[in-house]
């Protein structure tokens, strides 16, 4: 089958053939026709030798929608050949501690369907039927292609921080991938939310209010919040944007973080973060039931797609990640038939 597959970690080492066999599903494993995939940041390390891969040659592909082209036999009977479904991209063994308490994605044997399982940069892909869920008929692929990494990680970053209606929200990355799905559930939840980005368009996915100038954060909250500070503060950026994050939070609040894409140390003030009792909550993708609970509540979200590949080009599709112009998603088209 056709892939993107690579030997030795590399960019230029990435290459797109029909070098890989088509997965052979067990009696558990169902077999996907993958339609579009959606690129991450994750998929840039799988490939860059940032994080260590298995098998080589390796299949990057983290973020998975498509067709269910074959089932084993004894696979859940909620799930038939020419579903559409998306792939939960956590590889778990469903025995340890974090897995019985529902934290499939905190796994003590697991990983990411992607890095330590070949992933979705392909035609076809065999993932065990507990990490199939299937989507309406009606939803775009775009959107599918969207939900398992990108949605997940804003939904269950906002689940962790427990927001709560009439709460406040402060967002930094408001308009990355993970920022505009942050802002949609944020509202649905009944929070107020206030993003931090150069670009107005946040205002379309629901955004209150909108801050352009890093530098102004602290200030501008004060005065929105009418001096109480944000109740709740979203970092997805990094350090970059850590101290304003730490000084927008109130008084007893949360500041959750779940990436690092403008480095990753930083320098904490300990004192000020006991006496003002700010909680610090790190966050990792998301649960099955979460995907699940999300799926119901998705139909109407908006997505920015910025660019398409084709599967021939994902090594742009990759390059572009880190574009400094990156203005929405960027998604590889695997079928588009
Ligand atoms: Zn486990």
């Amino acid at each position: 089958m056709k892939a993107a597959i690579f030997e030795k970690p590399g960019l230029d080492n990435l290459k797109v053939d029909d070098s890989a066999e088509r997965p052979k599903p067990t009696d558990h494993d169902v077999l996907i026709r993958v339609k579009t995939v959606g690129v991450n940041p994750i998929d840039h390390f799988a490939v860059s030798g940032a994080r260590q891969v298995k098998p080589l040659p390796h299949i990057p592909g983290a973020e998975i929608s498509g067709i269910i082209e074959k089932i084993g036999d004894h696979v859940e009977d909620n799930l038939k050949e020419g579903d559409k479904v998306i792939i939960h991209n956590k590889v778990f063994d469903g025995t340890c501690d974090m897995c019985l308490d529902g934290l499939d994605m905190l796994c003590r044997n697991g990983g990411l369907i992607g890095v330590a399982t070949n992933g979705g940069f392909a035609e076809y892909i065999a993932v065990p039927d507990k990490n199939v869920f299937k989507i309406p008929d009606d939803m775009g692929w775009d959107l599918a292609a969207s939900l398992p990494v990108t949605t997940l990680t804003s939904y269950h970053a906002l689940k962790d921080a427990s927001l709560q209606v009439n709460e406040s929200l402060l967002v930094f990355g408001a308009s990355g991938n993970t920022g505009m799905m942050t802002i949609q559930f944020a509202r649905k939840m009944g929070a107020k939310v206030i993003a931090v980005s150069k670009n107005e368009r946040v205002k379309d996915f629901g955004a209150d209010y909108v801050i352009n100038d890093y530098g102004k954060v602290v200030e501008q909250v004060r005065e929105i919040t009418q001096g109480k500070m944000a109740d709740v503060v979203l970092n997805s950026v990094g350090v970059e944007a850590w101290q304003c994050s730490f000084d927008s939070v109130v008084v007893n609040g949360r500041l959750v973080t779940f990436v690092a894409l403008t480095g990753a140390d930083l320098k904490l003030n300990v004192q000020s973060l006991y006496l003002r009792q700010v909680k610090l909550i790190g966050s990792t993708g998301g649960t099955r039931k979460q995907l699940k609970d999300l799926l119901s509540m998705s139909k109407e979200l908006k997505i920015k797609v910025w660019k398409r590949f084709k599967l021939e080009e994902t090594k742009e599709a990759l390059q572009a990640l880190f574009a400094k112009e990156r203005d929405g998603r960027i998604l590889i088209d695997v079928d588009r038939s």
